[in-house]
């Protein structure tokens, strides 16, 4: 092979193989690419080994022409071989690709029950006057729930609260609580007074549920012991609770009652926050029956261990769930218990 048909024919391989490595669609037909260009046995291979046969002068020329093309062969490799790295990153990222701008799944979020809420906001208010929450078991025994009570076997108050007993094995007195008050019972017999403690939760009543009565149902009951307390003690706290409850200008009323554990025993009555007691579909009368109390019985303090000479006190229980529907106007205490989450939406739950 002469000079000029060497420089010739590396020229036709400098072109043939540039446009080979650029034409490359992906990294392994680059490499067969470089393979087939530059290679051992490719033309340029070939035109390399055959400088060996040349004259020294043209060796020198042809030589240099010949490293100049491997260079730009090189280089249009190297070329090719970052662009096709790029593609296949970009490739790689797109498959990869998080859009933070799409809308989320929105997680279902619940929400206080409005019973709670009722609960809640009672306990604080007697909380911010002194009080302490006491917590008893549901399940409780006869002594608890109706003797230390006041109310013996024979007592024609059991009547009035049909319970519903628990079948224990060798335990035939247990019943599902019918009152908090037992827990009333059980702190005054774990502490000397003076005590202050509000007692919420849930209780049990053999009832038939109507929009008014529920077997299941839930009170905040409290109790106050100390030396000197007076009913005048009583109407002022309980006063001061249904204004916090229902309005700063509430007026409240006492009524004779009966409970076996008090004496004397009250209804407290708050005019209706809807009518102002002028008489409504709500309260009927204008005045909305709020809670039981009364000073608690001497016998009560005796059963615990009190000393009823020295010490006095006032008892009260209020209904959450009754709170609850003056509260929110719910019209029947069985929607409370429902779990209907589309109506519980309201406080707060996604339906
Ligand atoms: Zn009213």
């Amino acid at each position: 092979m002469d000079r000029a048909e060497a420089l010739r024919a590396l020229e036709e391989e400098r072109e043939r193989g540039v446009a080979a490595l650029a034409g490359a669609a992906d990294l392994e037909s680059l490499e067969a690419a470089r393979t087939a260009v530059m290679g051992r046995k490719s033309r340029f291979g070939e035109l390399q080994r055959s400088l060996g046969s040349m004259a020294e002068e043209d060796r020198r020329s042809v030589g240099a022409v010949a490293n100049e093309v491997r260079e730009v062969l090189q280089a249009a490799a190297a070329e090719r071989l970052s662009a096709l790295r790029a593609v296949a990153e970009e490739a790689l990222l797109a498959a990869d690709h998080l859009d933070l701008s799409l809308p989320g799944h929105r997680p279902r979020r619940g929400s206080l029950h409005p019973i709670t809420l009722a609960e809640y906001e009672i306990v604080d208010i007697f909380t911010s006057l002194g009080f302490r929450v006491a917590e008893g078991p549901e399940i409780e025994d006869d002594w608890h729930n109706f003797q230390a009570l006041n109310i013996p076997p024979d007592h024609p108050a059991r009547t009035m609260k049909d319970s519903l007993y628990v079948d224990v094995p060798g335990h035939p007195e247990l019943l599902l609580r019918t009152e908090t008050s037992a827990v009333q019972i059980r702190t005054m017999q774990s502490q000397p007074p003076p005590v202050y403690v509000v007692a919420p939760g849930r209780v049990y009543r053999r009832e038939t549920p109507d929009p008014t009565h529920s077997p299941v149902f839930h009170q905040v009951e409290g109790l106050a012991v100390d030396e000197g307390i007076t009913f005048g003690d009583m109407k002022g706290v309980l006063e001061t609770v249904a204004k916090a409850l229902f309005g700063e200008e509430r007026r409240v009323r006492l009524g004779p009652a009966y409970f076996p554990f008090v004496e004397p025993g009250a209804e407290l009555g708050v005019s209706c926050f809807a009518c102002d007691g002028a008489g409504c579909r709500i309260c009927g009368d204008g005045w909305i029956e709020l809670l039981g109390c009364g000073m608690v019985h001497p016998t009560v303090l005796e059963n615990c261990g009190y000393d009823s000479e020295r010490y006095t006190g006032f008892a009260f229980g209020i209904g959450s769930d009754r709170v609850a529907l003056l509260r929110y106007g719910i019209p029947d205490i069985r929607m409370l218990f429902d779990g209907d989450v589309r109506f519980l939406s309201q406080w707060g739950a996604t339906p």
